[in-house]
């Protein structure tokens, strides 16, 4: 119920309760009043009846009824009874007026059968005369002052309602204007100051609260907003209440993309069994060329949460790693299998004498063979990262080319030409390392002795021939580990298959790019670009 309210009907009814006592001892008091009155006015009646001797018939008695008794008690007159009346004498009234002169009593009248007030008194003859009145009559001259009297109630009562209404509003004014929103020091009423009181501690209670929660959520939303994986929380339903940045790019979706449900982003079976399972379940998804690994768990009256990990590339890792080890067994097999071959047949000593040179020749190149592909797969393993390589030396590109090309001396004709000197940040063993991989191939790969050149400008260190070429289709895959356009010709020389992908991860480490052109039967040129 409302304070305002409360108060109101409070008021009504302690005026109305006053009112009403009001009116019952008003009323009580009037009577009583009235009665003296009429008693007064009917005494006046009887001494002017005693003392003027008038005919009883010709007075004007109103509601009154007169009786004239006999000192025998014999009733002489009586203005309302027809003939012949008992005798008064026992009448109290009568009684009383013979003994005093006076005498008056209230009870039933057996003539009328009504309440009746009687007044008496004796004249000097020792006749007693007698005026009776309906007690009813005394309250129907009260009943008649009654209508005004209710009409002023009923004002009153007006009054009151209007005056609650003002009394009310003038109490509940400032309680209707207290300002919460700040600190309530002085309360309109003494009275509320304890709560007052108590509503600023809390408030200061809940600020502090919501302060830590703000902070709570700021902190959790950059976390959420700087994992790269992809976090969705939605309901049972699909519908996303929530999702990173990490989602918008695994699904490309714009960054201002806001699906409704986890359907928009993905149809895949996986999602819909998700729904199914009330939000539970985990698989890999393909987005495009991509894998996302997906994992998704109910949450407590959330709704469940789901990750996406992009495994792309760790699945890229895993399977040339998986190609890797298959390859590396392949390429041991074959010089092993010639060596264990040769070695028997020589054990067995089924071998003439020339054979014995021949063969051991043999077993000596699959064992070169065999420790370039060690040295090879030891180089590849030291540059994947895991074992730590000085950078920091400022390599002198120029002095690295003149070291490469007396390495092959006698071997083919290598020419340097220097367009720019060009110094760069890292390692230079390793960098010398891939030109001779680069200068090795184009000796490898040269027709009719023509002259390799090592170019220097800037940004970059080309290695040109004048070999077989590289077809368009051969010219993406070089790089791959073990690919080899011609098999034979590659073993012939004494390729690894590993020459250029160890290049490409040299590069990778400095920094820089590898570029080739290249024309079959017209040349070569493999360049490594600094930034
Ligand atoms: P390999 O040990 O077989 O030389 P590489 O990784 O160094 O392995 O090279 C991969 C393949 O690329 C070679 O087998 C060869 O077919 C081709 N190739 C590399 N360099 C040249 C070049 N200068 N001219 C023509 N073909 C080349």
């Amino acid at each position: 119920m409302k304070l305002s309210r409360k108060i109101f009907f409070s008021l009504v009814s302690i005026v109305t309760v006053s009112f009403i006592f009001l009116f019952f001892i008003s009323s009580y008091f009037l009577h009583m009043r009235m009665e003296d009155e009429v008693k007064a006015g009917m005494y006046d009646e009887l001494v002017l009846i005693r003392d003027l001797d008038v005919d009883p018939d010709e007075l004007e008695l109103r509601r009154m009824r007169l009786t004239m008794i006999s000192p025998d008690g014999t009733v002489l007159y009586d203005s309302d009874a027809e003939g012949e009346l008992e005798n008064h004498l026992m009448r109290p009234e009568v009684q009383e007026a013979i003994s005093h002169g006076y005498g008056e009593d209230k009870r039933r009248s057996d003539t009328l059968l009504v309440d009746m007030l009687y007044m008496a008194i004796s004249d000097q003859e020792g006749n007693v005369i007698r005026l009776s009145l309906p007690i009813d009559s005394i309250y129907y001259d009260m009943l008649n002052l009654m209508p005004p009297f209710i009409i002023v109630l009923l004002l009153l009562f007006a009054v009151i309602l209007i005056l609650s209404y003002c009394i009310t509003k003038w109490v509940m004014k400032p309680l209707d204007s207290l300002d919460f929103s700040g600190n309530v020091d002085t309360p309109p009423y003494d009275e509320l100051l304890p709560l007052t009181e108590r509503l600023n501690r809390q408030k200061i209670e809940i600020e502090k609260q919501m302060t830590s929660l703000q902070r709570q959520k700021d902190e959790t939303s950059l976390i959420i907003k700087g994992i790269s994986d992809g976090i969705v929380l939605f309901r049972d339903d699909g519908t996303i209440l929530m999702m990173n940045d990490g989602v918008r790019n695994i699904f490309s979706l714009p960054k201002d993309a806001n699906p409704n449900s986890i359907l928009e982003l993905s149809r895949s079976p996986l999602f819909f069994s998700i729904l199914d399972n009330k939000g539970e379940g985990q698989g890999k998804i393909k987005v495009g060329e991509r894998t996302i690994d997906v994992r998704a768990t109910p949450s407590d009256g959330l709704g469940a949460v789901m990750f996406l990990f992009d495994v792309s590339e760790k699945e890229r890792i895993e399977r040339r790693e998986r190609e890797f080890v298959e390859n590396i067994s392949h390429e041991i097999r074959t010089p092993l299998t010639s060596i264990s071959g040769y070695s028997e047949l020589l054990e067995r000593g089924a071998v003439t004498e020339d054979n014995i040179v021949k063969f051991s020749h043999l077993i000596h190149k699959e064992a070169l063979r065999l420790k370039s592909l060690s040295d090879d797969i030891l180089l590849l393993s030291s540059l994947d990262g895991k074992s730590r390589i000085d950078m920091s030396e400022d390599v002198d590109i120029v002095a690295v080319s003149e070291s490469v090309k007396e390495y092959f001396a006698g071997k083919g004709e290598v020419s340097i030409s220097v367009k720019s000197p060009l110094v760069v940040k890292g390692n230079s063993s390793l960098l010398e390392e891939a030109l001779v991989n680069l200068v090795g191939n184009s000796i490898k790969y040269n027709r009719n002795d023509n002259p390799i050149e090592i170019i220097i400008s800037s940004d970059r260190v080309t290695v040109k021939d004048q070999g077989i070429g590289i077809s368009e289709l051969d010219k993406d895959r070089i790089f791959e580990r073990f690919y080899r356009v011609d098999k034979s010709r590659s073993r012939e020389t004494g390729g690894t298959g590993l020459g250029l992908s160890i290049v490409n991860e040299i590069a990778e480490l400095h920094g820089a790019k590898i570029s080739v052109e290249s024309e079959l039967g017209v040349g070569s040129s493999f360049s490594i670009i600094f930034k």
